[in-house]
């Protein structure tokens, strides 16, 4: 279908260009334009959306230059021409932060599934523990790292997280946030949130910097965070195979703060869930942070 409505749009082009101003050319044009997007753009899911999304927006920066060329508008052309570099740029970046080529994002919609099964994190069993349970845990950390994804977003929970930080960073915890590059759901999105809060910017750790952070860290807190934490990443055939992810499983201990074992963007069970590290404090973000805040004052009263 997508080749057929391809070679229609292609068809339409050449009858415009042999009849300008054909309304039946314009109209197989557009009709065939409209469904090779669709049959193009629907097959690509899962982790792969962003980059799809970012180089859309490219393209329309493009055709808003072209289109200044033809009605002879350097505004278009100007204009145009800035949306389209910065889509195009952003689309790169996306496309390696994901480990992806853009034709491979374009072409190979479908996976063939996953090769092995994940551990179903909904039958699996996982571990859930208390608010009293996680402040502990904090008060006696040395090393923090706290992981941020979309359900901190969702739930506007970003001053409660830079309060709890704040607090645990006053008492001598070294407290870090580890920013993937696609978290959230928009580019940016994490760190735009983390800024809003005044959360001290020396502190944010690129994917790279937190991979190494990790491993030392005595509690990786995720809040609202979890393709980019789902070590299925590292197996071939599943959405989010080849993503980069932070190793959040490779922490000593490992809070998760989310309100069930519902899926994230890309649609799949997170295996980190059922990991005998992991701890599953299942709330709202936004509640949860305020209630650890509160228990956390009880274990270590202000500096
Ligand atoms: P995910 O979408 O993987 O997961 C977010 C999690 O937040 C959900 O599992 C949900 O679980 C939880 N959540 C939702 N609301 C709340 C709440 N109120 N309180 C607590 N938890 C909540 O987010 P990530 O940030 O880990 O990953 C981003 C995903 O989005 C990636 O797959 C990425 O490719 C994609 N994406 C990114 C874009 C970008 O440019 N950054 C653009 C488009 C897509 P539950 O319902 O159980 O609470």
């Amino acid at each position: 279908l997508t080749i057929v409505c391809g070679l229609a749009a292609v068809a339409g082009s050449a009858w415009l260009i042999a009849a300008p101003g054909s309304l039946p050319a314009i109209l197989l044009l557009i009709a065939a334009a409209l469904g090779f997007a669709v049959t193009m753009v629907l097959p690509i899911g899962g982790a792969d959306a962003p980059v799809v999304i970012s180089l859309l927006n490219a393209a329309t920066g493009i055709a808003v230059a072209l289109a200044g060329f033809v009605l002879d508008e350097p505004v278009l052309i100007i204009g145009g021409g800035l949306v389209g570099a910065s889509g195009s740029i952003l689309t790169k970046l996306m496309a390696d932060a994901m480990n992806r080529s853009i034709p491979a994002i374009m072409l190979g919609g479908f996976g063939p599934g996953d090769a092995q099964p994940a551990a179903s994190a909904a039958g699996a069993r996982v571990r859930t523990v208390t608010v009293d349970d996680v402040a502990i845990q904090l008060a006696y950390a040395d090393r923090v790292v706290i992981v941020p994804g979309y359900g901190l977003a969702a739930a506007q929970a970003q001053h409660e997280l830079a309060a709890l930080a704040s607090q645990l960073d006053q008492h001598g915890v070294q407290v870090g946030y580890a920013i993937h590059p696609v978290a959230g759901r928009m580019p940016g999105h994490m760190d735009v949130l983390l800024a809003e809060a005044n959360v001290p910017y020396p502190q944010l750790l690129n994917l790279e910097q937190a991979n190494q952070a990790l491993p030392r860290a005595d509690v990786a807190l995720v809040v609202g965070a979890n393709d980019v934490t789902n070590p299925a990443a590292r197996r071939p055939g599943n959405p989010v195979s080849g993503m980069p992810i932070l190793d959040v499983d490779r922490a000593q201990q490992v809070v998760v703060i989310k309100r069930s074992l519902g899926h994230g963007y890309a649609g799949i069970d997170n295996e980190l869930y059922s990991n005998p590290r992991t701890g599953m404090l299942f709330s709202d973000a936004k509640q949860a942070l305020t209630d650890l805040l509160a228990a956390l004052r009880a274990y270590l009263p202000a500096a």
